[in-house]
């Protein structure tokens, strides 16, 4: 971008892979002098003279010691990642030659990268925008399928565009109300005002869709917390152990676990699902009296999803009534499933609790109906299907700018409604206009891009 390209003068380095032992570790530099610097310690060839997007096998030499035999890779601004002149060393992935060849490119003139200043300096030379640029944090903190696919789909502008196409319509819109203004004196109406109406109400549309995935953005990102109850020996620990055979997800691996109330997490079609611990719950379920009490239904409510689990044999029709009623008055997302089919038969548990619509049927010990289950669940979370391609906001600050969106077009509703003079209008535009820009990035200020920026990681 004209103006914009690089307002740092200095170079920047640090390691681009994962710390520990590897196989191979990537150090980047990135900065005016990044290829200078790298000369000075690579002797096999003069870098300033090979072409941009080459790789080059040689020496690294300091202190007149061989450190290590690396790639270089070249990539000459503005065609790399950040838009200034970046060299990648691929190196042998020990963390002495790491720090080794880390403290050369120091000695040599560079100095250790802040958290997310590659991206910070993308984003300033105009490679990314910032919606794209903070898909780079989650892409990689990605731990699902699903999530992943959100990020990727993200970074490659998915979200920036719809925004675009909003900002273009918002635009015309203002443009149409000018025209007016400047006519005022001859009392023509270009404006046509139906299509004033229907062009806010299609933006309000597209904003109120954006803000509304943010919910399923989370589940995505966050994963969905779940507890299954019920009465003891209504089958939870079976159940929960037919989940977990086939989709317990990797702990360790997922970012933010470290609440001590998660036991288990499932993996189902690329959610999520964090199995909240119910001690408490599991045995003041036991009465249905108990289900009343603020105390257990404040627990249950933490869930994103309950599943309620009851042996069809025990159970009878006029409890589960009870059941759904305290489920119903306190807004629980609750889903019932009859246990333990195999010894009644379908037929007869279906005809039992025949006047109380969606129960789903199933054996957890002969995992009989488990996979309807599990799509029932994720329908539960997803409000539909689980479509990645769709853009889906994943991000807090996004989130927030959306709702001052939503917030200055209804307020341009209103004003149309009371007759608003143009002008006003106008403003109402503009601040629409403004939030949407906050997203994006063309309005931006130093805190909040320090604040942004300092979520990455140092190499990112
Ligand atoms: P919890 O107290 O709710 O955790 O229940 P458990 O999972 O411990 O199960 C209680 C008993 O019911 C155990 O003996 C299970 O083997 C049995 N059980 C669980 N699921 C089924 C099922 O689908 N069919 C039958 N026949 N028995 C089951």
């Amino acid at each position: 971008m004209a103006g914009k390209h690089t307002a740092y003068d200095e170079t920047i380095v640090a390691l681009a892979t994962a710390p520990g032992i590897g196989a191979i570790a990537v150090i980047r530099l990135s900065g005016p002098q990044a290829i200078s610097i790298c000369n000075t310690i690579f002797p096999a060839k003069d870098l300033e003279r090979q072409a941009s997007h080459t790789l080059h096998v040689g020496n690294i030499v300091s202190g007149g010691r061989i450190i290590d035999e690396v790639v270089v890779s070249l990539f000459k601004g503005p065609r790399s990642y950040t838009g200034e002149d970046v060299v990648e060393l691929s190196c042998h992935g020990s963390p002495y030659i790491q720090q080794q060849l880390i403290d050369a490119c120091i000695q040599a003139g560079a100095r250790l990268a802040k958290p997310g200043e590659y991206t910070m300096r993308a984003f300033l030379n105009g490679k990314l925008d910032l919606a794209q640029a903070e898909s780079v944090a989650d892409l990689i903190a990605s731990h699902s399928a699903a999530s992943h696919q959100t990020a990727l789909q993200q970074m490659r502008g998915g979200f920036s565009r719809e925004l675009q196409a909003l900002r273009e319509q918002l635009i015309r819109f203002s443009a149409m109300i000018e025209l007016e203004l400047d006519f005022s004196q001859e009392d023509v109406e270009f404006a046509d005002r139906s299509q004033l109406y229907a062009l806010i109400k299609t933006a309000m549309e597209v904003v109120q869709h954006l803000a509304d995935s943010f919910r399923m953005g989370n589940v995505i990102k966050h994963g969905v917390n779940t507890a299954i109850v019920g009465k003891p020996n209504a089958g939870k620990s079976t159940l929960l152990n037919t989940l977990l055979n086939e989709n317990r997800a990797i702990v360790s691996d997922i970012a933010g676990t470290t609440r001590d109330t998660i036991e288990e997490v499932l993996n189902i079609q690329g959610i999520l699902f964090r199995l909240i611990d119910t001690a408490g719950i599991r045995d003041s379920v036991d009465t249905i009296e108990s289900i009343g009490v603020q105390k257990t239904m404040e627990k249950i409510k933490e869930a994103g999803v309950v599943i309620y689990l009851f042996d069809v044999n025990e159970l009878t029709a006029a409890d589960l009534q009870k059941q759904v009623q305290a489920f119903e008055q306190e807004q629980v997302n609750y889903l019932l499933v009859g246990n333990k089919t195999d010894l009644l038969g379908i037929a007869a548990a279906q005809e039992k609790f025949r006047d109380i619509p969606g129960i789903l049927f199933i054996s957890a010990r002969n995992h009989e109906h488990i996979n309807t289950l599990k799509e029932q669940l994720v329908q539960k979370v997803m409000s539909g299907d689980i479509n990645t391609e769709a853009t889906i906001v994943t991000n807090a600050r996004h989130h927030a700018a959306l709702q001052a969106v939503m917030q200055s077009l209804q307020d341009v509703q209103a004003g149309m409604d009371n007759g608003l003079p143009g002008d006003l209008l106008a403003l109402d535009i503009r601040r629409c206009l403004h939030y949407l820009g906050e997203i994006t990035g063309e309005i931006t200020n130093e805190d909040q891009l320090d604040f942004i920026f300092s979520k990455f990681c140092i190499g990112k």
